[in-house]
């Protein structure tokens, strides 16, 4: 019979894959922070790092970040068949697979993580410009746009959260006034 793989393999396996590929959880943080700043005063980096946590609980992108990585890896030692080793090697403008695969994990997040990746795919920031092909050593030509998927996702379910708090802040303000009116008559 073929093994069923737990999800508690699945999850370690894409962690670490993104340790070894040189990609911590607050490199990522760091790009949610940027994403996210401009609409949250005061925003602390701890909320970063605890949507980042979140968003890797998911079936979904763990899977997406194992099967990239894989390619990359395959590609770095030259083991995948030609054209395709040599267009994820060269990190192929047109290749357009490692976009998709990226984008396809964060549609559970709505649409500020589909138009937070459209961003980051083309402004390359933090951890992600440090990781294009073009641009360092080592093969990352999907690793990039997980990583941005993974910073979108986290940046949308922290939005929609912290407008949640804010509102049950007023909400419970609001309450606490009316009380004090209906105790004052
Ligand atoms: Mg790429």
């Amino acid at each position: 019979m073929r093994r069923q793989v737990h999800s508690k393999e699945v999850k370690a396996a894409a962690l670490q894959r993104l340790t070894d590929r040189g990609v911590t959880i607050e490199d990522i943080a760091e790009v949610v922070y940027l994403m996210q700043a401009p609409y949250h005063v005061g925003l602390k980096m701890e909320s970063c790092i605890e949507s980042v946590h979140a968003v890797l609980e998911k079936r979904e992108i763990q899977h997406a970040v194992l099967v990239g990585t894989e390619l990359d890896i395959l590609a770095e030692k030259g083991l995948l068949t030609e054209p395709l080793q040599s267009i994820v090697e060269s990190d192929e403008g047109l290749f357009g697979c490692d976009e998709t695969l990226a984008l396809g994990s964060v549609f559970g997040y709505g649409s500020i993580a589909v138009t937070t990746f459209g961003h980051l795919d083309k402004q390359k920031v933090g951890i992600i410009k440090k990781l294009d092909t073009k641009r360092g050593s080592g093969i990352h030509t999907f690793l990039d746009d997980l990583v941005a998927s993974i910073a979108s996702s986290a940046s949308s379910r922290m939005a929609h959260r912290l407008r949640d708090e804010e509102e049950a802040e007023r909400d419970k303000k609001l309450s606490a006034a009316s009380d004090e009116d209906q105790q004052a008559g």
